[in-house]
């Protein structure tokens, strides 16, 4: 059977030295370091990992610029380390999830922070908070092979030449094998889905003009400007 329209695109991501790695889902952790959670006005002890998503379309890639989006003035930047999964599974136990890894890159989970903040008070979903249009810039893909087993190192974002996100991958409350084995306990994680590993402390609005700069020790530098 022919598809009745056109199909979509299948979005990527550059892997660096070459290739696309094509996405099939983004999934994103909430409060992954403890002083983003006090920020955010939350208890980072007590509280299990939990997952949002955004559509596979959102991504922003190869240092585009990332529109400002509509219906908000409080557009946040959320600088994180993205982890791409190759292998997938069910049920993966933390001691094997290192397996299922195919490489990283730097990311954006960029947020409407007055349209989450709504919902949030109204019990509603996040969706039109979280993953809306363009809302994750990511920077080039790297294999594990390359870069080894991430657990620690400086991640940082910089805006207008100034830092304003600063943290230590050491410092996630959920490591990426505990993150990556709760969210197989949810769904069966597949070969494309991208998982976002949380922000550190530091979130602020942007504007249109302001140009983003996040980095993570090991990974290729991720830069986006806001347009109007
Ligand atoms: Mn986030």
């Amino acid at each position: 059977m022919d598809y009745v329209i056109p199909a979509p695109p299948v979005p990527a991501v550059p892997v660096r030295g070459g290739g696309l790695f094509p996405v099939r889902r983004i999934f994103c952790v909430g409060r992954n370091y403890a002083a983003h959670a006090r920020e955010m006005g939350h208890d980072p002890d007590r509280e299990p990992p939990f997952f949002f998503t955004k559509p596979a379309d959102a991504i922003v890639t190869g240092g585009a610029d990332m529109p400002y989006p509509t219906a908000t003035k409080d557009l946040h930047h959320e600088v994180e380390l993205v982890v791409a999964i190759g292998t997938g599974g069910v049920d993966i136990p933390t001691s094997s999830a290192q397996r299922h890894i195919w490489g990283y890159a730097v990311g954006l989970d960029m947020t409407r922070r007055d349209v989450q903040g709504e919902a949030k008070k109204l019990g509603r979903p996040w969706d039109m908070g979280k993953g809306f249009d363009l809302s994750a810039p990511i920077g080039e893909l790297v294999p594990v092979g390359e870069t080894g087993i991430l657990t620690k190192g400086p991640i940082r974002l910089v805006v207008n030449g100034g830092e304003r996100q600063t943290g230590d991958l050491s410092d996630l409350i959920w490591t990426v094998d505990e993150v990556i084995s709760a969210l197989s306990r949810l769904v069966r994680l597949e070969p494309g889905d991208l998982i976002f590993t949380g922000t550190p402390e530091g979130v602020a609005a942007v504007q249109p003009g302001d140009v983003l700069e996040g980095s993570i020790a090991g990974l290729p530098p991720l830069k986006t400007k806001i347009t109007a």
